[in-house]
């Protein structure tokens, strides 16, 4: 049995925060998909192309540069010569990933990359189409939601704790919009895949959270206990 963990679910459920965990706890390596989404966004914003303009996102796809390596055990996505891990987490950096990734070509280009980082080695990958498209066959898959005010209010604290000014309403009609977006678009929407298993962290603390997923993953795959 493979021992590759699938996270999907809304914006701000706090995948990366348990996932992260998770991994550690497991010793398995930690992708976040949606920060390969946000260098596109980043990449494509940087040169002024806007969403409509397929002829040239699909040229520069081509030609660009992503890679994915790990310092001290932290994600690092590297564009180009460029290390873009900070740049790319900023609020209208998210809302462009998000338009971004309706794009079919955008989502084949990244789905390779994807793909080869779990044939590497064992994974935890959070996102919004692991279990659903990614990782089909992963031994553990599961839907991480939140209610979406809970969800805001961490989004928030997680960006002042950083300094940025924001404002805690435009975080969550930012956060409504993207799962609006997330879920109703045609190529891999977000969706509850049919095996995952439903984990609701509305009223639980990220430890409590990352017990969860550690017995459900340990029921499911005997290889983890
Ligand atoms: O997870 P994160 O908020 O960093 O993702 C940014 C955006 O990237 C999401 O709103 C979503 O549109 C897109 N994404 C995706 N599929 C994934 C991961 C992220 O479409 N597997």
């Amino acid at each position: 049995m493979n021992k590759e963990i699938a996270i999907d679910g809304p914006a701000g459920a706090g995948k990366s925060t348990i996932a992260k965990k998770v991994a550690e706890k497991l010793g398995l390596i930690y992708v976040d998909t949606g920060a390969m989404f946000r260098a596109i966004a980043f990449f494509m914003t940087e040169k002024g192309i806007g969403v409509d303009e397929l002829d040239r996102i699909k040229s520069e796809l081509e030609d660009i540069r992503l890679d994915i390596v790990y310092e001290n055990g932290e994600q690092q996505v590297i564009l180009g010569d460029e290390n873009v891990s900070g740049k790319i987490r900023k609020p209208e950096i998210s809302n462009a990933a998000s338009k971004f990734a309706v794009i079919p070509e955008v989502r084949t280009r990244l789905l390779n990359l994807q793909r080869e980082l779990a044939k590497k080695r064992p994974v935890v990958m959070d996102g919004r189409d692991i279990g659903s498209k990614v990782l089909p066959n992963a031994s553990v898959k599961i839907f991480l939601t939140a209610d979406v005010r809970v969800r805001a209010e961490r989004r928030y604290k997680e960006l002042t704790q950083k300094g940025e000014s924001v404002n805690i309403e435009d975080i969550m009609s930012d956060i409504k919009s993207r799962d609006e977006q997330d879920m109703n678009r045609t190529v891999s929407p977000l969706v509850q895949a049919k095996d995952a298993v439903l984990v609701d962290t509305s009223a639980l603390s990220i430890e409590e959270v990352v017990e969860v997923i550690i017995k459900i993953a340990k029921d499911r795959n005997s290889e983890f206990k």
